[in-house]
């Protein structure tokens, strides 16, 4: 078996941008469900076949205050038990955001 390496970097740093640098990727904001809506678990893969929608909906996240421009629905499997979830992501693309 393959050695991982077990460093647990948690990179934070994704934050702050250098001033006056395109971000082309939006940010995920949040997603929900973060994990199997049955069994919890958080092993999810991306069922086969399934389109992401992405739909342009602007909005303000409760209790975070987050902002967020666009919402990702794509259908998820769990790996562990099979069932079928709904995940939304939300992204916020400051250039999308008025
Ligand atoms: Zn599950």
């Amino acid at each position: 078996m393959a050695k991982k390496k077990t460093t647990k970097k948690k990179t934070a740093a994704k934050k702050g941008r250098p001033a006056g640098s395109k971000n082309k990727e939006p940010d995920t904001v949040l997603e929900v469900p973060a994990g199997c809506a049955r069994c919890h678990s958080t092993d999810l893969g991306v069922f086969p076949g399934s389109r992401l929608v992405t739909q342009d909906i602007h909005g303000t996240l409760r209790p975070t205050g987050k902002r967020f421009t666009s919402i990702d629905i794509r259908r998820m499997q769990c790996r562990q038990c099979g069932a079928v979830t709904i995940v939304k992501t939300y992204n916020y693309d400051p250039a999308l955001w008025k």
